[in-house]
């Protein structure tokens, strides 16, 4: 299926709930939870995620958690926390009451934790974990019993103890479950379930001197909230073994508090071209400054295609277009650039903007005089209406509407020819000045045709093109930045040098992603624009008034061009 059609058939995981509806299981509710970690901001890949977990609960009558997976003190942030929640709200979606925490289950975790101790399920290791590591063995070599393995459950119960008051050395012990080191599942050869680390954390401050790992700590997160689809991405699909064990052991003891008992369910990553999609990576851009920040436009964050004028509505049609898969694969950046303009060509008013100036004089046109011209705002929006937009003898057109010796398909406008100027008149040019030194030419002069003027033309004129424009008297300057992709290869992330070594994706990054124009002139009609709002500047593409934007200062962000340029420049 091309990735242009609407998928309306079932994806696999709704096909799994409604089976799961249809089947009484869980009483036939469905919960599900979205679980950032607060290490960074959203990407393209969480909004993904955020779309299918709520998606799936609006569909189907359940609930969706917010759920702050936080159980790394060592790259959390409460600032992260905040970004997070904006990012979900903006692209629409309402969480089920408060938002909740992996640390408000610090408690519950430790008493579930000793009570697997006690029934022999759990036990404390004092070999280093570089050791560990090694004596896991390969997934083709069975591992090796730690010496502590069978330790007595009263030791074991002393030293959790003491690993929790902050007794004992970061890295001395580690809690591990008590599962088999032969599994050919290597997530079964006794994982990890808690690390001393003496960190201060951003919710519980000092209290805890040990962390619970991922794995013990998110489908028992998933069991107190009553999660019953726990969808998370492919590579975890290794850990359900995993994650069904915990489920079971607990089950042993409290059931209750497996009932409705969670169930992971794993989905392709999105993936996308021409970018990185890992918030590790995308610090790293931030921090080393390669970009402006996470919202910097040209960041596949979910607060950079914000800012960059991306809209709510959008991103989920996008989401949406991609699909649900089993298998990973690369979606194409020019999948999401459509997703905007098929949105933004509806409600985006056009106005006129002339990115790069150059004078025009229409000497038969009195001096000192202005009129208002009435133009149409969107002809795809039969509500746009329309905006007074003043014409006066001095213009400004785009440099590149005007050649000196054009070629005869040009048919924009050179000595001799005449173009209409967009909701005013059809002019004739009959001259240029340039600047002999420099060759630039710097005025162009014309005569208009008063009886040519739009949507009262008597004269039967017909020329062949239409160019846009702006008063310079009346007109306001603005900084415009043009954003192209951020890096220059497909994959940046999927090169091997001669050595067969990994190449740092960074080498990829394109140096022209940003190209900032500061003599831009648009339509005073403008001069009161705001942050996010959006425009089709004329025959140039999607702007959005960027944040930077203060009194007397306008600065737009380019959203994207009007077509798909790079599927042009790749066919020629
Ligand atoms: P990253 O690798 O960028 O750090 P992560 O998976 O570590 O991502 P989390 O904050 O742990 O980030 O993820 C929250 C949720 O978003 C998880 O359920 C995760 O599976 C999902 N998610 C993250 N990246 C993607 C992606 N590229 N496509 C789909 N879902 C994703
Ligand atoms: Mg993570």
């Amino acid at each position: 299926m091309s990735q242009l059609e609407e998928n309306t058939s079932l994806n696999f995981i709704e096909q799994i709930v409604e089976d799961d509806l249809g089947d009484g299981k869980n009483g036939s509710v469905i919960h599900t939870r979205f679980p950032p970690e607060p290490n960074g901001f959203l990407h393209l890949g969480h909004a993904k995620s955020i779309c299918l977990n709520f998606g799936l609960a609006q569909k189907y009558g359940g609930k969706t958690n917010l759920r702050f997976d936080d159980t790394n003190p060592v790259t959390e942030d409460t600032s992260y926390v905040e970004a997070i929640k904006e990012d979900v709200r903006w692209l629409g979606f309402e969480w089920e009451g408060e938002e909740h925490y992996a640390s408000d289950y610090f408690d519950k975790l430790y008493e579930l934790a000793v009570e697997l101790i006690k029934r022999g399920k759990a036990y404390v290791d004092e070999t280093s974990v570089d050791e560990i590591r090694r004596m896991r063995g390969t997934p083709t070599q069975p591992g090796e019993e730690s010496a502590y393995r069978n330790r007595p459950t009263e030791e074991s119960l002393t030293l959790f103890e003491k690993m929790k008051s902050g007794e004992l050395a970061e890295g001395s012990h580690v809690l591990r479950a008590k599962i088999d080191m032969a599994s050919p599942n290597m997530h079964l050869r006794d994982p990890i379930m808690y690390r001393i680390l003496h960190h201060h954390h951003h919710r519980t401050g000092d209290n805890w001197h040990i962390y619970p790992t991922y794995d013990w700590a998110h489908g028992q997160s998933d069991a107190i909230e009553n999660i019953t689809h726990s969808v998370c991405t492919l590579e975890f699909e290794v850990h359900r073994p995993l994650y069904d064990w915990f489920v079971e052991q607990i089950g042993e003891f409290d059931q209750e508090m497996v009932n409705p008992r969670p169930q992971q369910i794993e989905f392709a990553r999105l993936n996308v071209n021409y970018t990185v999609m890992s918030k590790r990576k995308l610090l790293e851009l931030v921090n080393e400054g390669y970009v402006n920040g996470w919202d910097d436009p040209r960041m596949p964050t979910i607060s950079g295609l914000r800012r960059r004028g991306y809209t709510p509505a959008s991103l989920r049609n996008f989401a949406e277009r991609v699909g649900v898969a089993k298998r990973d694969n690369m979606i194409d950046l020019s999948l999401l650039e459509f997703c905007i303009r098929e949105d933004l060509n509806k409600t985006a008013p056009r106005v006129m903007a002339v990115l790069n100036p150059i004078k025009l004089v229409i000497t038969n046109y009195p001096e000192g005089k202005a009129e208002d011209l009435s133009v149409e705002n969107n002809p795809e929006d039969e509500n746009g209406g329309s905006r007074i937009v003043p014409f006066s003898r001095e213009l400004y057109i785009e440099r590149d509407d005007f050649m000196e010796d054009p070629p005869k398909k040009f048919f924009r406008l050179g000595p001799g020819r005449e173009v209409r100027l967009k909701g005013a008149y059809i002019i004739h040019c009959d001259s240029f000045e340039k600047e002999e030194a420099t060759g630039e030419i710097t005025t162009i002069y014309a005569t208009y045709f008063p009886d040519t003027k739009s949507g009262e033309d008597t004269s039967g004129k017909k020329v062949k093109g239409t160019i846009h424009w702006v008063s310079a008297p009346h007109a306001v300057t603005a900084e415009v930045r043009l954003y192209d992709r951020l890096f220059s290869d497909p994959e940046p992330t999927n090169h091997e040098d001669d050595q067969g070594e990994p190449i740092d994706y960074k080498q990829f990054i394109n140096p022209d992603s940003l190209v900032t124009l500061d003599n831009v002139q648009v339509e005073p009609g403008l001069k009161n624009a705001q942050p996010f709002d959006r425009f089709q500047f004329m025959r140039k593409g999607y702007f959005c008034v960027d944040s930077d934007s203060s009194e007397g200062k306008l600065v737009f962000n380019q959203t994207v061009t009007l077509r798909d340029s790079w599927a042009k420049k790749s066919k020629k």
